[in-house]
């Protein structure tokens, strides 16, 4: 494997638009303890872009990235719903490689500083 999201501080995370279907509403909602329609407006609101409406995850304020998924442990930098994520989220990065993790990586390395992070 060529990142480990253990020694990163959740880059895929802060995405603006991280997308949820009807099913990850569901799987959040049963995860969480509280309705589906709850779990819908409480964590999670649709977005009108021009390719048309897609309902996407809340965020918070972040001191690392601008913001980031609302579900974002940001002390802990981890996610708090792991169990019951989101499919995309699971998907991501479609592969052995993070492109960000390989960023990251390069600039700790020119850095010399293993725990360094490029501001957002
Ligand atoms: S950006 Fe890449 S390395 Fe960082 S948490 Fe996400 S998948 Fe893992
Ligand atoms: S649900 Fe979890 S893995 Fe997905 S973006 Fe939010 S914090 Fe990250």
């Amino acid at each position: 494997m060529g990142f480990d999201c253990a020694r990163c501080p959740g880059y895929c995370c802060s995405h603006a638009r991280i997308e949820v279907s009807d099913a990850d509403v569901r799987r959040l909602a049963k995860h969480l303890g509280i309705p589906v329609r709850t779990a819908r407006a409480r964590h999670t609101y649709l977005y009108r872009a021009k390719e048309g409406a897609e309902r996407i995850l809340r965020h918070h304020r972040d001191h690392v990235y601008a913001s980031v998924c609302h579900f974002f442990d940001r002390r802990e930098r981890r996610c708090t719903v792991y169990a019951a994520r989101p499919a995309v989220c699971r998907k991501y990065p479609y592969g052995n490689r993070c492109g960000y993790y390989s960023f990251l990586a390069f600039e700790r390395e020119f850095h010399d500083d293993e725990d360094f992070v490029p501001s957002a």
